[in-house]
This record gives C-alpha cells, sequence and structure tokens, in this order.
C-alpha cells in the first residue's frame, strides 16, 4: 500500500505540479489582460483655471491663482512653470521670479508642498480632489518673452506667468484677468461666453502662445479676407494707427495671396512703444518699436517687423521645423531650421513689403546689397553652417560675446540671404515656373495642414521638386556646409550683378573700437585682421596713438593718413598694466555693395527679373 500510497501521492503531486504549471501559464496569460483593463480606465484631464490680478502695478507683482479640479489627483501632485518661450530659442528660467507660493485643498486647508527641482512645485494633496495654488510673479522686463506690470500696463507672457500640471500640457484651461482700473484686455485666445475677462486655451501649447495686454489701450480695427484684424496700442508715440492699419492690411493680403487662406477667426496686434522686438503666435503678435521711432523711415521699418511676425503665422507657427511643435517646455528643443524659420520669414518680410507696394524695388535690392556686405565682413561665417547656428541657438545666438563675429553665423542674417538665393534659384531652374512661394505652399498643405512637421531633408526635397533638379551641391555647400556664398552666380540669371567696392586699398586695423566712459576701449576683433594676428585683444584700453592721446575719432583719423603696410603705436592698459604694441596695418578696398543691372540682357534675364518684381 505503500506503493499504491506512494502511487496515489505521486499521482497528486504531478496533478499539483500541472495545476501550478497551468495556473502560471494563465496567469502569465491574464496578466496583460489585467493590465489592459488597468490602463482602459480612462484617464481624466483636470479641470485647470488661473485668475491673473494686479491689485498693486507698483509692486510689479502679477498675482496668479490657480484652481485645479481632478478626479485622478496623484496623491503627489507636481506644478511646473516653463523654463522657456517658444519662439526665443534660450533658457530663461521663469520659475526666478516666482515668489508667495502657497496651496491649499477647496476648503481652504493648507496642503504642504516642496520644491524638487528648480521649476516644480510638489504639492501633499492628501486626497484632494481639488487644489488652489496662489503666488505671486515679479513682472518688470518689458521685451516680447517676458512680464511687466506698472502703472502703464500689464503685458504678459503665459510661459514666463502660469504653470502646468505636469504631463497635462493637452489639458483645457481658463484664464481670468482681473484688471487694474479702468484697464481693458486683449489676447489672441477665445472669451468665454458670459463671463467677463476670462478666456480659454485649447491646450498649454495655445494658452503659452497667447500674450496679454492689460491697459488703457488705443486700438483699430479692420478687415481683411472677411476676417477680424485689430491692433491695441499701449504708449503714446508718432505713429499714424490709421496708416499702420492700412499698409498692415496690404501686408495680409500678400500673405492671402501666397498661401490661400487666413487660418484663423480672428488676429490680434499687440503694439507697446517702448523697447523692441516682436514674437509670433498662432493668432496674434507682441510688437515693440520706439515711440519716436515711427517717423521718416521708421513706420516703413516698423512695418517690416509686421510682416515678420505676421508671416511667422505660417512659417513655424503651423509650418513646424521637426522639433518645434508640440513643445517640450523644461528643456532645449533642438532644430537645424532656425534658418528656415527665421531666415525665410526674414526674406518675406521684404518680400511682402515691395510686393505690397510699400518699398520700391530698388529699396529691394539696396537692402539685399548691405545684408550680403554684413555678412561678407563676418568671419564666423567660415566657422558655424546654418545648420550648426539653427542647432545651437540656445547657447550662441542668444549669448553673443566679443568672439561671436569670429565663430558663429546669424541664422537671421545669413538665412534670409540664403533663402533669397533658393527662391532666385528655384525660378531659374524652373525657367520661372516655379518659386520660394510654392515650397511654402507645398509645406503647408502638404505638411502643415496634415498634422506633420518638415525636416532638413523634407525642405531640400520640396525645393528641388519645384527647381525641377537637384539642388544637393547648395544645400551641402551653403546649408551645411560653410562655403563662400557665390552671389552673382545666381544674381546674373536675373541680369543683375553685384558690386563691391572699387578704388584703391585703404589701411585696415580691423579692431572694433568705441568710447567708453571716455576710454578708447576695443569691443571685438575680427579674425584674420592686422589686429587680430598681432594681439590687440578685446578689452583693451587704448590711451594713445603713436604717442599722442587717443579718442575714436583721432584713431579713426590717424588711419585714414596711413596705407597698408604702414606701422601704427597703440599705447594700451591691458588690464592694468601699460604697454606698447606696434601694428603693421593690413589693407582692403573699403566695402560698398551694390546690385546694379547687367547691360544687354537677354530675354530670359528680362523675364525672370520683371517676374521678380511683379513688373508686366
Ligand atoms: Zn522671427
Amino acid at each position: 500500500m505503500r506503493k499504491a500510497i506512494n502511487i496515489k501521492i505521486f499521482s497528486i503531486l504531478i496533478f499539483a505540479l500541472i495545476f501550478s504549471m497551468y495556473q502560471e501559464t494563465s496567469a502569465q496569460r491574464k496578466k496583460p489582460n489585467t493590465k489592459t483593463q488597468q490602463t482602459e480606465v480612462k484617464p481624466v484631464p483636470p479641470e485647470i483655471g488661473f485668475t491673473v490680478s494686479m491689485s498693486k502695478p507698483f509692486t510689479h507683482l502679477l498675482e496668479v491663482e490657480m484652481r485645479v479640479k481632478w478626479t485622478q489627483m496623484p496623491e503627489k501632485t507636481e506644478l511646473k512653470m516653463p523654463v522657456w518661450t517658444p519662439g526665443s530659442y534660450l533658457i530663461r528660467e521663469y520659475a526666478r521670479h516666482v515668489q508667495n507660493f502657497s496651496v491649499t485643498d477647496a476648503n481652504g486647508t493648507a496642503l504642504t508642498w516642496q520644491k524638487i527641482s528648480k521649476n516644480t512645485w510638489q504639492v501633499d494633496t492628501k486626497g484632494a480632489k481639488e487644489i488652489v495654488a496662489k503666488y505671486n510673479v515679479y513682472a518688470n522686463e518689458l521685451t516680447v518673452r517676458t512680464n511687466e506690470l506698472n502703472d502703464e500696463h500689464a503685458f504678459f507672457t503665459p510661459a514666463a506667468l502660469l504653470m502646468f500640471v505636469k504631463d497635462q500640457l493637452k489639458t483645457a484651461s481658463t484664464v481670468k484677468v482681473n484688471p487694474y482700473g479702468n484697464w481693458k484686455v486683449a489676447t489672441g485666445l477665445p472669451s468665454v461666453d458670459g463671463q467677463t475677462n476670462t478666456f480659454r486655451a485649447e491646450n498649454f501649447d495655445v494658452l503659452y502662445d497667447s500674450p496679454f495686454e492689460v491697459s488703457d489701450f488705443k486700438e483699430i480695427s479692420f478687415t481683411v479676407q472677411g476676417k477680424p484684424h485689430r491692433y491695441v496700442v499701449t504708449g503714446d508715440g508718432n505713429y499714424n494707427l490709421e496708416k499702420i492699419a492700412k499698409d498692415t492690411a496690404k501686408i495680409i493680403e500678400e500673405s492671402y495671396k501666397i498661401f490661400g487662406d487666413l487660418p484663423y477667426e480672428n488676429y490680434l496686434f499687440i503694439l507697446n512703444t517702448r523697447g523692441g522686438g516682436g514674437l509670433e503666435h498662432l493668432n496674434s503678435t507682441a510688437l515693440q518699436w520706439n515711440k519716436y521711432g515711427f517717423a521718416g523711415g521708421g513706420h516703413t521699418r516698423f512695418l517690416g517687423l509686421v510682416a515678420h511676425e505676421y508671416f511667422h503665422l505660417w512659417n513655424v507657427k503651423r509650418i513646424r521645423p521637426d522639433a518645434l511643435g508640440p513643445f517640450d517646455y523644461e528643456n532645449e528643443n533642438y532644430t537645424k531650421l532656425l534658418w528656415v524659420a527665421e531666415g525665410a520669414t526674414s526674406f518675406y518680410e521684404g518680400v511682402l513689403l515691395q510686393r505690397a507696394g510699400l518699398i520700391t524695388a530698388n529699396d529691394a535690392l539696396g537692402t539685399r546689397a548691405s545684408a550680403f556686405q554684413g555678412l561678407q565682413n563676418i568671419p564666423g561665417r567660415f566657422e558655424t553652417s546654418l545648420e550648426e547656428a539653427s542647432f545651437d541657438a540656445w547657447i550662441k545666438y542668444y549669448r553673443q560675446d566679443e568672439n561671436s563675429v569670429n565663430n558663429q553665423v546669424s541664422y537671421y542674417d545669413k538665412g534670409e540671404i540664403v533663402n533669397f538665393l533658393l527662391d532666385a534659384k528655384i525660378r531659374m531652374d524652373s525657367n520661372g515656373a516655379k518659386s520660394l512661394d510654392d515650397v511654402m505652399r507645398y509645406l503647408y498643405a502638404e505638411f502643415s495642414k496634415k498634422g506633420k512637421n518638415y525636416t532638413p531633408a523634407d525642405y531640400q526635397k520640396v525645393s528641388e521638386m519645384m527647381a525641377g533638379k537637384s539642388l544637393e551641391d547648395f544645400f551641402a555647400k551653403y546649408v551645411r556646409g560653410r562655403e563662400e556664398l557665390d552671389y552673382n552666380s545666381i544674381l546674373n540669371g536675373f541680369g543683375l550683378k553685384l558690386e563691391t567696392g572699387s578704388g584703391s586699398q585703404t589701411a585696415y586695423l580691423g579692431a572694433t573700437t568705441a568710447d567708453v566712459n571716455g576710454k578708447l576701449t576695443v569691443r571685438a576683433v575680427a579674425a584674420g585682421t592686422a589686429a587680430y594676428e598681432q594681439g590687440l585683444n578685446t578689452g583693451d584700453e587704448i590711451v594713445a596713438v603713436d604717442g599722442l592721446r587717443a579718442n575714436q575719432a583721432f584713431l579713426q583719423s590717424i588711419i585714414a593718413e596711413k596705407r597698408p603696410n604702414d606701422k601704427i603705436k597703440l599705447t594700451i592698459f591691458r588690464f592694468d598694466e601699460l604697454r606698447e604694441i606696434e601694428i603693421t596695418l593690413g589693407g582692403r578696398i573699403p566695402p560698398n555693395y551694390k546690385i546694379v543691372r547687367m547691360d544687354n540682357l537677354t530675354e530670359d534675364q528680362k523675364r525672370l527679373y520683371n517676374q521678380y518684381f511683379g513688373i508686366q
């Protein structure tokens, strides 16, 4: 029986073993199911509402209340400030202006919190399904990417003011503004029906894309292609608002001709007549211009800024380079395409003004010639390609120093030139059938409208599609490479040629100097020049030239008297030490770039030129 018993026990053991194996395999099989069932619990987004108040403008403190109502509120909820704002590619650490942070549940009971990173406030919610965070943001810097509150107005950049809940950037939110006194509120966000000064953003990319101006602003509205447009202007100045509106409408019409639609319900121009610069948004722009800078040519220069920021609503906001949207607000967003996002926009800035009849063909060519001259003055063009300059914007473009002239190139300036050359090349290669307009239109239709971002390879491919030829050589040399641009090879196709200056060589030092607090100081030294090769340094204080007391005018007049290879004796303070440097001057033909028409034009050259400038 023992045997039998043994057999019985054995079979029980076998059964148990098989059963446990079955259980394991079925458990393994079941596991993913259980997991799926768990993730199938539909994530419910939080309801997020901000209130922005400004009860004491003179303190420069914007008061923010952030209410988060959430059935799935984590025990530890993280509230985060962006570290940058799109369009301005520098980590700006907006969290540094946050103060007086506190948080409660819906009943006003204080909750504990702690900072867990430079821009993250972690709240112990203790099971609360609604939390109310309050904080102030010091706002005393007027730029298009920061905040300012004073007794004149409040301008705020939402990425620099409003926090987001970790992983909830796709969540909608509302912003209620409590203006100071009789101030009015303007923003590109749609307002919430029936609620005063309350606006809605469908997600945080839209929220962070919509600056606010709150003041007793002047305004003017106009309609283009059936869509309402509005300027709100804070600050007086020598502008003519009617004229600005009329000319802006022309720029909008020309942009409409390129793309065939105006992809917004309405568009807002926020103008402050202090500071400088502009920042693009989906259906608005923030512009800053010196209050007395509208007279004479100033009006047209201001329209250049308008055209630039307005054109961006397609190029960069909708026609998006690979990494630029949806955005990561806590880190650098790297792209090699800022030379298109900014460069092509700078190119179209002039194109739109010219097509709108706000500048002449000669003005346009004059501007191009000065741009060429500017680039040819920069030794950094041999150090950094357009793609490299784009990629390194975060550490270079916004952090210029005395060596920038030697180690970088601007993706705006060279980007504008290379897009101009690309446009011209497409026109030539396609025999006038296509242009960069077709590239923009294609990117808008086939990428933007289909929800896709484009890559560097796409930009080349679409350009080649329009040219009907390979542009590999062009992109390899001028976009990915650092080769000298051959302007005339392209200009000649239009019956134009570049003249860079004439006459004999004059003496050239190669240092940029200026009188700073009464001291003649070296500001930058260009690589390859006499000053660079013979040891003059940025920061050197020049006290005497050839034994005579120096100032800027005197130094320039002495150099003008000299000839190439003549010597000049500079007495300088380097740090605190007095020394003498003798420099053998270099030479150059003073640059005076002009684009002129060639003689004896062929029919092709005439046709391309006339097409380019819209001459019938
Ligand atoms: Zn721009």
